[in-house]
């Protein structure tokens, strides 16, 4: 089965920037599953999946702007650091999570110095080429329920 609209793909896939270095990798985790054609991932990965077939494989290098965009050095943010009083051991690179309505944001502290905080809202991935080497593992058909909820569902689900 060839990956089109509404087919389930799960890969394997290994994410690495322009040096080589290991950003993400499902096999640290589990084989990831998405819905095609729904705009789970990055578009330009979904154009290069498809038509792809189970056991096949592919690299794809996908530029900052094709990917999470450019960085944009305005989302950077000083916060004086009673207000981080709630956590225990505030590091360099934890990220937290803001809820606003439905919408969620995720920022990364990138400085502490004395009581300032530098915070950094832009995507982890922002400004960075990403390049994947993927494993098709197995397409299905999505179901019913799976369209309907714009997710995949598991066994354990
Ligand atoms: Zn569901």
């Amino acid at each position: 089965m060839k990956i089109s609209s509404d087919k389930v793909v799960t890969m394997n896939y290994t994410l690495t920037d322009n040096t080589g270095s290991l950003i993400d990798s499902s096999k640290e985790r589990e084989p990831f599953s998405y819905i095609h054609g729904t705009g789970t991932i990055i578009p330009r990965l979904e154009e290069e999946l498809e038509g792809m077939s189970t056991g096949e494989t592919v690299n794809v290098n996908i530029t900052a702007e094709e990917g999470y965009g450019a960085r944009d050095e305005s989302l950077m943010q000083d916060l004086p650091m009673e207000r981080f009083s709630d956590v225990d051991d505030l590091k360099i690179g934890m990220q937290f999570q803001v809820e606003d309505g439905s919408d969620s944001y995720v920022f990364t502290v990138v400085n502490i110095e004395g009581e300032n905080v530098t915070i950094d809202w832009n995507h982890p991935l922002a400004g960075i080429d990403l390049n994947f080497a993927i494993d098709v593992l197995e397409v299905r058909d999505a179901t019913e329920e799976e369209l309907d909820h714009c997710h995949v569902h598991t066994d354990d689900e």
